[in-house]
């Protein structure tokens, strides 16, 4: 099975080399294809104006973020996620604090450490004025109700969507902004992942931008993400290059109508790392049932979950028999659930001890693991420059005991 989206040596890196050098399973990124991503979106959103705020949520590894330092901001869904970046060497003036129902303690210390206050809901919006009345500005997320195309389990922008302020409160955030006298600086929106239409997100945008007109003290709006990659052959993605023409031009007329040049902010993902990434696994049993052929590998839901959780399809290669006779498998893990990490898939012909790789682990792989199992984490390695990089080691048992406080019984 060709697929563009895979290369057995990204950066000139050969998978199999990685695999036997630091074993399997390992995650593995090529620097390259990150860079190259992030600059396809600069070239279609030319301008100074224009801010990339990576959502390192995707995929976290402080190695990834020094990489994308001096190019792009993030935008941090926690306090956890804020205090990685700026030890990662972020200024706090370039990290954007999203969260969704924290606290309004975790938000305080968003406040102390400087960072851009992102508000979704209107209590929260209430004490944040009381506080710090105008003193302190903050961005405001709108929840423009936009539903167009991609995966339903991780759509935001529906009605009942438990995200943003919904734009049909937009009269009672008025009020409190009024009466608190806070400082909006910024309009935010995300409407989920996935979004194949452009039409749909400038439908949203176009939602924001009116919205805009309603708040004087603006500095930027930020259109969040939704980029859509390519997950396999003839996949549907979101035309970067297009909707940069058609929103740039846009928001240049809105610019002109508000009366001020605002910077125009995303906040993408899955669109820098997503394909950057692979899971390399072993094989350890090829398992004839009577109906299906499965190729039960190291790894599981534990190590890459997208495919259990969200049904996300991520294309496999038998990296160690490129050449072996195509047949079909199931790819499963070796976790006790039903872990499969594709369904009656055309590989070359799979060999116990084999090594497949498992091709857009970049985003929400590492990030999204766990220790189901009693399993470590795996190792995290990083083409730089022509080179493999080990940034982050296997776990091993004793971090699985770490936390744990053996009582009398
Ligand atoms: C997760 C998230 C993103 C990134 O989404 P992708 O689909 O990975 O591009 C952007 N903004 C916010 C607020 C998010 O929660």
């Amino acid at each position: 099975m060709n697929y563009s989206g895979f290369n057995s040596a990204p950066g000139g890196v050969s998978l199999l080399e990685i695999a036997k050098q630091f074993g399997a399973p390992v995650y593995v990124y090529d620097s390259e294809k990150i860079i190259s991503q992030y600059s396809k979106l600069k070239a279609a959103f030319p301008g100074e104006h224009v801010k990339i705020k990576y959502a390192l949520k995707a995929l976290n590894n402080p190695n990834i973020l020094k990489l994308l330092k001096n190019r792009a901001g993030l935008d941090a869904v926690s306090i956890h996620e804020v205090r990685l970046g700026l030890a990662s060497g972020y200024l706090p003036t370039e990290i954007l604090f999203t969260p969704n129902c924290v606290s309004f303690d975790e938000l305080k210390l968003g406040v102390d450490a400087g960072v851009q206050i992102n508000i979704d809901n209107i209590s929260m919006l209430e004490h944040f004025g009381h506080l710090y009345g105008s003193t302190v500005p903050c961005c405001l997320r709108i929840n423009p109700h936009i539903v167009g195309g991609g995966n339903t389990h991780i759509q935001t922008g529906h009605i009942d969507s438990k995200f943003g302020i919904s734009i049909h409160q937009l009269r009672h955030v008025l009020r409190i902004v009024e009466k608190e006298k806070i400082t909006i600086n910024g309009l935010h929106m995300h409407t989920g992942s996935d979004i194949l239409d452009a039409g749909v997100f400038v439908q949203g945008a176009e939602l924001l931008l009116e919205t805009a007109m309603q708040f004087k003290n603006l500095e930027f709006i930020d259109f969040g993400s939704g980029f859509k990659v390519s997950y396999k052959e003839g996949d549907v993605t979101t035309d970067i290059a297009e909707l940069g023409k058609t929103l740039s031009s846009r928001f240049d007329l809105f610019c002109e109508e508000y009366g001020k040049k605002l910077e125009l902010w995303f906040e993408p993902g899955k669109f820098l790392v997503s394909e950057s990434g692979y899971l390399l696994v072993k094989v350890n049993v090829v398992k004839q049932t009577t109906s299906t052929v499965f190729a039960g590998v190291g790894s599981g839901q534990n190590h890459l979950i997208r495919p259990m959780f969200y049904d996300a399809y991520h294309h496999i290669e038998n990296i160690s028999n490129s050449t072996g006779n195509p047949r079909i498998y199931t790819v499963v893990g070796y976790i006790c659930e039903t872990d499969t990490f594709g369904w009656d898939r055309k590989l070359n012909e799979v060999r116990e001890g084999d090594i497949l790789a498992i091709c857009n682990a970049g985003a929400y792989g590492y990030t999204m693991s766990n220790n189901y199992n009693a399993r470590p984490r795996p190792a995290e390695v990083l083409i730089l420059n022509g080179q493999p990089h080990l940034i982050r080691k296997e776990e091993c048992e004793e971090d699985l005991m770490r936390n744990v406080l053996e009582i009398e019984i």
